[in-house]
């Protein structure tokens, strides 16, 4: 006779691939290959337990199917999800820089479900050009002679580069040899670009006489780059755009002027917070042949890289093939043309976001708090954390008007470094997202990157992390 092993004879409770597959708690995986996968690692899991501790439960089909669900659910979820923006920082290229305003989605919406005229003259019922779809707007808006449309500016400043000036050098201050962040170095570019760089200048101090003394007849055009995110004081001296308009001119050298963030209308004239910023139509005054600048940042649009300037400049940047690769999607346009729209109609100090976070006051953002507060306090309380609203500093962010600082309110959460670790990683770790910054001994949600927010899903999410924390 032989024994029968105990072990064995309990997994043979165990229930098989295809009847769990077929079950409804599998959902939408069910019977899929996927789903096949993880049902066989499961039950390989369960076998293992079985066989190591005799008086393991062996799940039933419903409660196998439900974790296998679970476990695909959360593997392939898309990674892309939506935050709420605790961090005061308004345009955080980690978060997605601007959020749109309601006529970009609306336009994107409909774009996006059907067919469209991204290269279709209706006029004509012939082939169009997606070049064409913002020109208008943008000429109007900047004064600009011609303009074109890429991906990023970092593939417009490449495409300058690439176009105007490959084998040849390109002239630039060493006080402007910059990183914008994410890897975008001005000596890079060039390289890749195939443009040999010329530096003139010093860090702190470039004048025109620099400038001149590098030009020779291999030189293929003058950059001028913002600064962005960084500022020199002290003995600085930096070369104006009239400046270098006026020896490019002199010589037939373009002159690209990549403003980075690129404002269309003036901040500061809606809110005394911030000082001014070089309007893009100002550039174009002074007579760049070229002036590169973002949609995401201070425009509050799309990812884009908006090209402006001189017909002959940008029709060579038009016609060079690698324009092909750095073109933007039919969803680019979409957005940017209803945001231009914005600008165009003067309703952009409202309806952006970008806009309507950057000009709230410090009165206005404690006022938004208020309620919030409120409704949390006891919870708070409950967890053993203190709560109160309190100054706290946000950033234009981005690479936008540099290290620019606001005065701004926030919700402050005191108490244990322990506890309000824990309440920042519940809350990263909601189902939506609430992302804070812990900074002198608090905790802190930002009122300017969230009052554009739902203030009732706001409390939802906060009251959820705090019943964890009780
Ligand atoms: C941000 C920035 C860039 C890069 O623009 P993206 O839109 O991020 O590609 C290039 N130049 C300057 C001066 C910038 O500030």
């Amino acid at each position: 006779m032989t024994t029968i092993n105990p072990d064995k004879n309990r997994l043979r409770d165990l229930p098989k691939v295809d009847i769990i597959l077929q079950h409804e708690a599998l959902g939408k995986w069910r019977s899929t290959p996927l789903a096949v996968d993880i049902i066989r690692e499961l039950l390989d899991e369960t076998r293992q337990l079985v066989m190591e501790d005799d008086s393991t439960i062996i799940p039933d089909i419903p409660d196998l199917a439900r974790q296998a669900c679970a476990q695909l659910d959360d593997r392939f979820r898309s990674p892309l999800r939506r935050v709420l923006n605790g961090t005061g920082v308004v345009i955080h290229t980690n978060l997605g820089r601007s959020p749109l305003c309601e006529s970009a989605i609306t336009e994107m919406n409909a774009v996006a479900r059907g067919y469209s005229t991204l290269e279709y003259d209706l006029k004509n019922g012939r082939r169009g050009s997606r070049h064409n779809l913002v020109k208008q707007s943008l000429l109007a808006l900047t004064g600009a002679e011609d303009a074109l449309v890429t991906n990023n500016n970092a593939s417009a400043v490449l495409l300058a580069l690439t176009a105007l000036s490959k084998r040849k050098e390109v002239i630039v201050s060493r006080g402007q040899l910059v990183e914008i962040g994410g890897s975008f170095r001005i000596p890079d570019i060039c390289r890749v670009s195939g443009a040999k760089l010329t530096e003139v200048g010093s860090t702190n101090r470039t004048r025109i006489a620099d400038f001149r003394a590098a030009v020779s007849d291999r030189t293929g055009m003058i950059l001028k780059v913002h600064p962005s995110n960084f500022r020199v004081i002290g003995f600085v001296e930096e070369t104006s755009l009239a400046e270098l308009v006026a020896l490019g001119k002199e010589f037939g050298i373009p002159v690209v002027d990549d403003l980075g963030s690129g404002a269309l209308d003036n901040l500061s004239a809606h809110t005394t917070q911030l000082p001014s910023e070089t309007l893009v139509r100002e550039s174009v005054e002074a007579g760049a042949d070229v002036v590169t600048f973002s949609g995401d940042k201070l425009l509050g649009g799309p990812q884009a890289g908006l090209v402006v300037g001189k017909t002959a400049t940008i029709t060579k940047m038009c016609m060079h093939p690698l324009m092909r690769a750095v073109r933007p999607d039919k969803l680019t346009f979409a957005a940017l043309s209803a945001t231009l729209q914005e600008y165009l109609t003067g309703t952009h100090t409202q309806s952006l976001p970008i806009w309507r976070m950057l000009t709230a006051s410090v009165e206005e953002l404690e006022e938004w708090l208020k309620p919030l507060s409120i409704e949390i306090q006891s919870a708070t309380e409950d967890t053993g954390l203190r709560l109160e609203i309190g100054p706290s500093t946000s950033y234009t962010g981005g690479g936008s008007l540099p290290e620019e600082e606001l005065p701004s309110h926030a919700l402050v959460f005191s108490g244990s470094q322990r506890r309000l670790k824990a309440l920042q990683t519940d809350l990263r770790l909601a189902d939506v997202p609430l992302i804070g910054y812990l900074k002198d001994g608090g905790f802190h949600l930002d009122a300017r990157t969230l009052m554009i927010e739902s203030r009732e899903e706001i409390e939802v999410l906060l009251l959820a992390g705090l019943e964890v924390e009780s």
